[in-house]
């Protein structure tokens, strides 16, 4: 597989991460090989065959490490990137025509489905950490969710992931402001 589009394989990354959402009953959102298979498809990832537990245990391990691109501190930032795109089997390559060319990079096929999905990935978030920069690689701060999300604002400020987690946020903050006032009204009977 060629991948030219880095911010679609920033995006699939963060849609994988995301495939864990504890807002769920069920948090885990790739239970099993076949919802592996449903979500790769899902996001442009092909898939000829379906994927084996192993592959699904990697893919979720995968998942974890990943998710310290938005989680942790700067320089752990790149050194999960890193971790996912050092073994990776993948070969970059340019090529083009006349003022038209381009640094493609060329995944294995027959290399293990988490290695290919690692080499993707990685290489997306690579691109979107010197894009963009590390502080704007975020962790939404509504509590329980923990999807992870890329602050294009333009000071920084976003602090959901969504317009659902945004809304949920203001809710919250809502009752937060009620609820001293209707102790006062109680405490005035
Ligand atoms: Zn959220």
């Amino acid at each position: 597989v060629l991948v030219r589009d880095l911010d679609a394989a920033a995006l699939l990354a963060m849609r994988l991460i995301n495939t864990y959402d504890p807002y769920q009953a069920d948090p885990e959102l790739l239970p099993s090989p076949s919802a592996l298979r449903t979500f790769l498809r899902a996001n442009g990832f092909a898939v000829d065959r379906e994927p084996s537990r192993r592959d699904l245990a990697n893919v979720r391990a995968l998942r974890d490490s990943l998710r310290k691109v938005f989680a942790a501190r700067s320089p752990q930032k790149a050194r999960a990137v890193n971790e996912a795109i050092a073994s990776a089997p993948v070969t970059p390559a340019v090529s083009g025509k006349g003022g038209d060319w381009e640094l493609t990079y060329e995944v294995e096929d027959n290399a293990a489905l988490a290695s290919r999905l690692a080499a993707v990935c990685g290489l997306g978030l690579a691109d979107a950490l010197q894009r963009y920069g590390p502080e704007r690689l975020k962790v939404c701060d509504v509590a329980p969710c923990q999807d992870v999300f890329l602050d294009l604002s333009k000071n920084l400020v976003r602090r959901h992931c969504s317009r659902t987690c945004a809304n949920r946020l203001s809710a919250a903050a809502f009752r937060a402001r009620q609820k001293p006032r209707r102790r006062a009204r109680q405490a005035q009977r």
